[in-house]
């Protein structure tokens, strides 16, 4: 007897929705489908008709596929393959702490709760503000955060009514795909328009400026470096920015050394480095320097002494003002092999000592390679540290026992994300308190945006009545 497996019935439900939408007008996905269609305008018009389609669904339903996203991401067989096909096709960043990162977006993300209300009630009636989707978000995503990213930017943008078009980084195309596909799916089952999140079949920058100049999209929001936060910016349309970084971390004589050299390694080495918010220098106050240095050893750090391997490495990772791709996320031992070092097994991040000039200072590597400057005294650390941020307003971290210091710099620094005695990924929900996000809006202003981000204010009035006080 042949048996139906449910995979078949989804299929063949598949295609009896693409044939519907194909007689009614509406572009059909690929083979395959789920979301995936060949050109940015299928895959744009697509998402105008979900997003239309989701108007009609209750609060209540938004917030059963926020938890349909959530519960497909965080499936364990689920977890480790996005991990590991996220490694092996960007060749970037760890099993381990990708799991981490996905499971902190999947879990963490504000989902419907994050939508509030304001009201104002009196002799003239009652006046509400109600924060209302966009309709569709075009959403450019990292090859550094790639699930993590759309799983963080689809909770948030669904929770607030809106479809989401994703263009994907090239070097993440195969498993965005393969999210895309099981979180519609998901979403399929549990009820919702087909084509809530959709994507194109070849990501390209082609592709995302077609997504940019596309007039069903009415708001962008871009994860990534200066290039396409620029071109965001520039679109004539409602645009979130979410750039670069290149976080400092300041250690002081007052700080506990001892967990902040531990805070420090764990920070750095977290994903190989490429989390935007990972410390990517470190200001040593020269009296504490050596000790942070030594204690930073016993967790898994190596050190890099000899100048002429120094410059052995900066020639093999830095091309003028640019990290080298294929070093990017790389594990330690393999840079150290590079460069003819046999690094010791559990080696999982390199300092070096080198002058504030130095290209590891300057340059945002997103590799296990922590530059560690020498400062003569807070003042002089502080100083250096608001020159090595680049004014990016990203994040800096500072270990210190001083309140007025730490208020100090973090006034002087600006960034969006300050992390004060603990690691850089505190700052995104994982190991501190509050929310997580992937996305963070430097430049724009919005922070670690959230659902109520992507939403935009709406004023209903009632005049004369509903006042009952
Ligand atoms: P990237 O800028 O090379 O690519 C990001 C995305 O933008 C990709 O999808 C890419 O295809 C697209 N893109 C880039 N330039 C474009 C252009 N001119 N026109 C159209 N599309 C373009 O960055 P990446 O290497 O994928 O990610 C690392 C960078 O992103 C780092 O600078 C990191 O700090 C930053 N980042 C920031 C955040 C944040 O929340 N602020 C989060 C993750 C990564």
């Amino acid at each position: 007897m042949t048996t139906i497996s449910p995979e078949d019935v989804r299929r063949v439900v598949a295609q009896v929705v693409q044939a519907t939408l194909a007689q009614a007008g509406a572009p059909a996905s690929d083979p395959g489908g789920d979301g995936v269609f060949a050109s940015m305008d299928a895959a744009v018009t697509a998402a105008d008709a979900a997003y239309r389609a989701y108007l009609d669904c209750s609060l209540k339903d938004r917030a059963r596929f926020v938890q349909v996203i959530r519960d497909v991401a965080l499936k364990p067989e689920h977890l480790e393959h996005m991990a590991r096909a996220t490694v092996e096709e960007t060749g970037m960043g760890n099993v381990a702490d990708k799991i981490a990162k996905n499971r902190a977006a999947a879990s963490f993300t504000p989902g419907t709760e994050d939508l509030i209300t304001q009201a104002w009630s009196g002799d003239d009636g009652l006046t509400t503000v109600e924060i209302s989707p966009y309709g569709v978000v075009g959403a450019i995503t990292p090859t550094t955060n790639p699930t993590e990213t759309v799983i963080n930017n689809a909770i948030g943008m669904l929770a607030a009514g809106n479809a989401v078009v994703f263009s994907p980084h090239p070097r993440a195309t195969k498993v965005t795909h393969w999210l895309i596909r099981e979180l519609n799916r998901g979403l399929a089952d549990a009820g919702a328009p087909p084509n809530l999140i959709t994507t194109v079949t070849e990501p390209s920058i082609e592709n995302t400026n077609a997504m940019i100049g596309h007039k069903l999209v009415r708001m962008l929001v871009a994860t990534g470096g200066p290039g396409i936060v620029k071109a965001v910016l520039t679109s004539g349309k409602k645009a979130i920015g979410a750039g670069a970084g290149n976080p400092p971390a300041l250690v002081d004589t007052t700080a506990d050394i001892v967990k902040a050299a531990k805070d420090i390694v764990d920070g750095a080495s977290f994903d190989n480095n490429l989390p935007c918010t990972a410390e990517k220098e470190v200001l040593a106050v020269a009296g504490i320097a050596d000790l942070l240095k030594f204690e930073m050893l016993k967790h898994g750090a190596y050190e890099l002494r000899d100048a002429a391997l120094i410059a052995r490495l900066a020639d093999l990772v830095v091309d003028g003002r640019h990290a080298v791709t294929d070093w990017v996320g790389k594990d330690a031992t393999a840079i150290l092999a590079a460069i003819g070092v046999d690094a010791p097994a559990g080696t999982r991040l390199v300092i070096a000592e080198v002058p504030f000039d130095h290209p590891f200072v300057r340059v945002e590597l997103m590799m296990p390679v922590l530059p560690i400057v020498r400062v003569r005294d807070l003042a002089e650390g502080m100083d250096k540290a608001v020159i090595a941020e680049h004014g990016n307003r990203h994040t800096a971290i500072m270990h210190s026992a001083d309140v007025n210091a730490l208020t100090k710099l973090a006034k002087r620094i600006q960034t969006t994300i300050f992390v004060k005695n603990g690691p850089s990924y505190a700052g995104i929900g994982i190991g501190g308190e509050g929310y997580c996000t992937f996305t963070i809006a430097g430049p724009t202003g919005e922070g670690l945006t959230s659902a109520k981000n992507f939403a935009r204010s709406r004023r209903c009035v009632l005049v004369g009545g509903l006042n009952v006080r």
